[in-house]
């Protein structure tokens, strides 16, 4: 066996991607990797094929139980020994997993980081013959990052336990110095690094300026998602519940998530989520890690991200499956102010505060480009992007930008006037001269700045205020209040020695659509697709298994474009193994066959009619069909009253007719004698007043034969 045969007969799949092949070998020539790949990228066949190569059981370290069972459900389908090793086993379960992995009986075995440093399992390991260590989601490790978690700090005893076994550490997030943090903290400091582009072309990035909130949410998933699967973050439990109810209540599929909820119904809902289709999951950040499902069309924000790793790590579970995928977020004024609130108001030590604002300054930095906002995503991991990306919302429609020198004078006027202690609503009442008790109380209705902004309008006057902070002109005060303070570049801006460039918020946003594979089909199609859906959905449940573990939507849409009627075919598609033609090609062939059958061409049909009348149910109309085929729109018209009077297609299908024509058309018809097929046709064309096309004429006559016969 090879990395190559094993990729084919055991995956299905013809090639590697990117930099699998060399991790692969990396790992088979006994020394470690540590991988950085994108969500997506293929970061799991990186070690189940050494795991399949290298003598031995191979021990992958996984966060998250869901995770865990998804992918040892994935393997055993390809007939892979796989186990899972975690506290959902009945003390009996374990012991035959322990069993099996002493006796050489499993290829891969996934294990919680809690349970693999416990005293116990380290001498299991040692008992059995290993074949790799793959520490999956590296990230956890680094004390700075998002997804921290302590049991991941152990995993170094790995190295100087187990120090001829190979390890691989894998993760989809690392800016640079969470790199150097997986190395060393893992002992990777001579590991082999395979370093991938963080590019996900597929995700288009957009984010919106906060106006209704959750009826923008609303819009965009009926827009652009309307029976897609999605992931909607919020920032607090409550918020996650309301938009939930609110979502359910507008006739949506979305269930909450957060760490508030039981455990029973947190599984419940990842679990609908998981196996379901067209689920809306609202959660916390508590949600996410580990979730494999492929089909995620939508991941919007409705509260901006702590950190661009966050965001980018959250985002990035959108569109594993290569196609199109939308990451939208929405942002305002109290994002950035609550955001800044967090931190100063949090107990964290004065150098972690400054981690943290560094973090939030790179996200606002990104929320806040005029640019492309994938160069600067990608540069935030130290990428470099050469050209824009063109699938951004700054490269689809460019935000306009406007010389707003004096109108930021005015603003730190007007904050440094008011003694530096109050809020952006206050600041933009006072520069609007809104009548307002605080203010007369305070005298500030006498100060020079009271009411010198009145040609802008308050929201116009929060995006200036919003873009102020997130540029430093303006700071959020240190107390936690929300005061405004002037920031560190204010001074020359005010002295007028720089001038300042922001940006128009955009109208609400244009649709865009952006669907996933399914959107896409064409009418008879999406037939077949809703049957083999149908047909996976069922072997799915009846294994209690996730629909993608049996086939992904790709390998379904190439059933649709390929066809296959032979075990051969069948195996040629993505995807699709030895073993998986085995147990499902023939049910799967079966569906594609009565499909075909449905569109067999009948007798009395020649093909090239039936082709017309195809296109025709799939929804074009005699004129495109004409067009296409480079027939006359006669033809084609004939073409189709040859299926109406097969009953394979309704004349109303075939033509837009109104009743009162029809009738015309039929007593003309019948007057003339011309009610079978081959009468001719010219003297009912001029009983009609030689107006009424041939094309049309033939239609009618051909409902009405195929009424009668
Ligand atoms: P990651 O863990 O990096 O997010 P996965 O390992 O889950 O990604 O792989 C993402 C998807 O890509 C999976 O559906 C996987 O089967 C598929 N895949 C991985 N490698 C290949 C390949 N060489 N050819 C075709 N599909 C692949
Ligand atoms: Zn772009």
């Amino acid at each position: 066996m090879t990395p190559s045969s094993v990729l084919r007969d055991v995956f299905g799949y013809e090639q590697f991607r990117g930099q699998q092949q060399a991790i692969v070998e990396t790992l088979c020539a006994g020394q470690d990797a540590l991988v950085l790949m994108p969500t997506g990228g293929g970061k799991s066949l990186c070690f189940q094929i050494p795991a399949l190569l290298r003598p031995g059981v191979a021990v992958v370290v996984s966060p998250l139980i869901a995770l865990m069972e998804d992918q040892v459900a994935a393997l055993r389908q390809l007939d892979v020994r796989a186990a899972l090793l975690n506290s959902s086993l009945s003390q009996q379960e374990q012991g035959q997993v322990e069993r099996q992995m002493r006796n050489g009986e499993l290829d891969i075995v996934y294990i919680a980081p809690e349970r693999l440093t416990q005293p116990r399992c380290m001498e299991l390991l040692q008992s059995c013959d290993l074949s790799l260590f793959a520490i999956d989601e590296a990230h956890c490790v680094s004390q700075w990052g998002h997804d921290f978690r302590p049991e991941y700090m152990q995993l170094s005893v790995l190295a100087e336990r187990f120090p001829g076994i190979p390890r691989i550490a894998l993760t989809a997030t690392a800016d640079l110095p969470t790199r150097e943090e997986i190395a060393e903290r893992l002992q990777l400091q001579q590991a082999r690094r395979f370093v991938h582009s963080f590019d996900r072309p597929n995700i288009c990035y957009r984010v919106a300026e906060r106006g209704g909130g959750r009826d923008q949410l609303l819009q965009f998933i009926r827009d652009e998602h309307p029976e897609d699967a999605g992931i909607v973050y919020c920032l607090s439990r409550n918020k996650v519940d309301k938009t939930a109810e609110w979502l359910c209540s507008k006739g949506l599929d979305a269930l909450p998530y957060h760490a508030g909820l039981d455990h029973p119904t947190r599984t419940a809902h990842q679990r609908r989520f998981l196996n379901e289709e067209g689920v809306i999951i609202v959660a916390t950040i508590a949600f996410g890690m580990g979730i494999d499902k492929p089909n995620v069309r939508f991941v919007a924000h409705l509260d901006l991200p702590a950190s661009v790793e966050a965001y980018y790590q959250e985002t990035g579970r959108a569109g594993r499956d290569a196609a199109a995928a939308n990451a939208w977020m929405l942002y305002g004024l109290n994002d950035v102010v609550q955001r800044r609130q967090m931190i100063e108001k949090g107990d964290a030590g004065e150098v972690r505060k400054r981690v943290e604002r560094h973090k939030l300054d790179a996200m606002l930095s990104y929320c806040e480009v005029s640019s492309c906002r994938r160069q600067n995503l990608l540069q935030y991991f130290g990428e470099v992007l050469p050209e824009p990306c063109g699938n951004c919302d700054t490269c689809l429609s460019p935000p306009a930008t406007w010389d707003a020198t004096k109108v930021a004078q005015k603003v730190l006027s007007a904050v440094y006037r008011t003694g530096q202690r109050f809020g952006s609503q206050y600041i933009i009442r006072h520069l609007l001269g809104e009548e307002d008790e605080r203010a007369s109380s305070n005298g500030h209705d006498q100060l020079t700045t009271w009411g010198i902004g009145r040609e802008l309008q308050d929201r116009q006057w929060r995006s200036v205020i919003r873009q102020l902070i997130a540029l430093d002109y303006l700071n959020v005060d240190l107390e936690g209040y929300g005061g405004l303070r002037l920031g560190e570049n204010s001074r020359d801006l005010l002295k007028g020695q720089i001038s300042l460039r922001l940006r128009h918020d955009r109208e609400p946003e244009k649709k865009k659509k952006s669907r996933g594979k399914a959107g896409t089909l064409k009418a008879g199609d999406s037939q077949l697709w809703e049957a083999l859906r149908g047909l996976r959905k069922q072997l799915a449940t009846e294994q209690g298994v996730p629909p993608y573990v049996i086939f992904h939507d790709a390998t379904l849409m190439q059933m649709i474009e390929a066809l296959p009627d032979s075990d051969a075919a069948f195996l040629a598609l993505t995807g699709v193994s030895e073993k998986k033609l085995q147990a499902y090609g023939e049910a799967f062939m079966a569906v594609i066959r009565d499909h075909a059958d449905a569109l067999r061409v009948p007798d009395g049909m020649s093909t090239t009619s039936m082709a017309s009348v195809r296109a025709c149910l799939q929804g074009s109309t005699a004129a495109e069909i004409a067009a296409k085929r480079e027939l006359t729109e006669t033809t084609v018209l004939g073409h189709l009253a040859r299926g109406i009077e097969q009953g394979l297609l309704k004349l109303e299908q075939a033509v837009e007719i109104s009743p009162q024509a029809r009738r015309e058309i039929e007593s003309a018809l019948s007057e003339c004698d011309a009610m079978t097929s081959e009468a001719p046709l010219k003297a009912v064309y001029e009983r009609l007043g030689s107006e009424t096309p041939y094309g049309l004429i033939r239609c009618v006559q051909a409902a009405a034969l195929s009424q009668r016969g």
